[in-house]
């Protein structure tokens, strides 16, 4: 029934540790899930109220604008402005998405053809391969390694590769190897891109969430990066607003003007009283972007603790809400936790080959939470 590329799809492995975990929660077993990445907290109280203002307005049950509404883009531009000294053009250089998914799934129509080549760091998020699937590209996957910081290593891409690759997706703060990247790793990104004519797309949702007083960089601050790339950004991780579904991709106006194109195709915009929360988020006040930061490194020092309490070597997180840690077998590893401890991991290997080696820990749940699983894990410390 179903056609041949859904064979190629990947949601198979976290289908399986959504049954385990099932089958423990019938069992009666009081599950601890440090699987997914989306923020316990909730949206902040004057996000919700700009929705509920905007909802009351008949003037926004209608279509949006397909690119966002101008107030929406000039708010991102003012954000981008504040935070990181870059302001792209709310006109051309900035676009309203359904959440960066939006835009990682589908820039790969505008850019790829069938056969061409795709760059995405293994481990990974797993829509660069879906999107590159769709567009009947074909992934090469660029391995990031601890001995680099999980940095890809552009040189060892071999050259045959890097002339036939017509996009490259990466991202920094780094979900799942929580890796931090510098000015200096953008700068070689755009000259690759620049030799070997190459669409970036840098994926940045967790550039707010950062510790230890870490602020993360935008590509597009990088020299030269708005002529060879866009940036997509979200405010799901930021202002916990996974649900609502509002990002925003910005960078060089050829590339926003091709995703946007294939974008006028298949949706039809974002509800404007999203927008208008969303615009006070970026714009009013951000110490709740402050506190939210402050209760996951809180969440972050008890776990890592625990863990090296236990015998586990593990290196604390700069950035992004998770705890990326070695283990023998990934798989095995996750399935011990949840069938002997009550925990659910998510195993290394659900973000491609390279993960192999590596389990995930969210920090999405109470601090309680975490020490109670920390306590558990005694039964299967090494
Ligand atoms: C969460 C996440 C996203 C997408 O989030 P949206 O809710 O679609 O904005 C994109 N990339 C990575 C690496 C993520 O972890």
């Amino acid at each position: 029934m179903y056609a041949a590329r859904m064979g190629d799809l990947p949601p198979y492995l976290f289908a399986r540790i959504d049954e385990m975990k099932a089958r423990q929660i019938a069992r009666g077993v009081d599950v601890i899930d440090l699987g997914v990445g989306d923020p316990d907290l909730p949206t902040p109280p004057h996000v919700v109220d700009a929705l509920c203002r905007a909802a009351r307005d008949p003037h926004n049950h209608h279509y949006p604008s397909y690119a966002g509404m101008k107030e929406f883009r000039e708010a991102v531009a003012i954000w981008y402005s504040r935070r990181f000294g870059v302001s792209p053009d709310p006109d051309k250089e900035v676009l309203a998405l359904m959440g960066s998914k939006d835009g990682i799934a589908h820039i790969a129509e505008a850019f790829v053809n069938p056969g061409d080549i795709v760059l995405a760091a293994s481990p990974g998020y797993p829509v660069y391969r879906t999107g590159t699937l769709f567009a009947q590209g074909k992934l090469h996957g660029m391995p990031l390694f601890e001995e680099h910081g999980f940095l890809p290593v552009l040189e060892d891409i071999p050259r045959a590769v890097a002339e036939r690759a017509r996009l490259m997706f990466f991202n920094y703060p780094n979900n799942p190897t929580t890796a931090i990247a510098d000015q200096k790793f953008f700068i070689e990104v755009v000259e690759f891109a620049r030799e070997h004519d190459i669409v970036v797309v840098h994926d940045n949702p967790y550039s707010e969430v950062a510790y230890d007083g870490y602020q993360a960089p935008s590509f597009l601050s990088t020299d030269g990066a708005g002529e060879v790339g866009v940036e997509m950004h979200s405010l799901s991780k930021t202002y916990n607003m996974t649900g609502w579904r509002i990002g925003m991709a910005c960078g060089n106006a050829d590339i926003i003007a091709g995703l946007s194109r294939v974008k006028t195709n298949v949706d039809s915009g974002v509800f404007n009283a999203v927008q208008y929360a969303a615009i006070s988020a970026l714009l009013g006040p951000q110490d709740c972007v402050r506190e939210s930061c402050a209760v996951y490194q809180a969440r972050r020092d008890t776990l890592v603790k625990g863990l090296r309490e236990l015998g586990y070597a593990v290196t604390s997180p700069k950035a992004t809400f998770y705890v990326w840690m070695g283990v023998e077998d990934s798989m095995q590893f996750a399935t011990a936790m949840l069938e002997k401890a009550g925990i659910v991991v998510t195993p290394g290997t659900g973000f491609g080959p390279e993960g192999e080696g590596y389990v995930r820990f969210a920090l999405t749940r109470p601090i309680e939470r975490i020490q109670e699983a920390v306590g558990r894990m005694r039964v299967l410390a090494p």
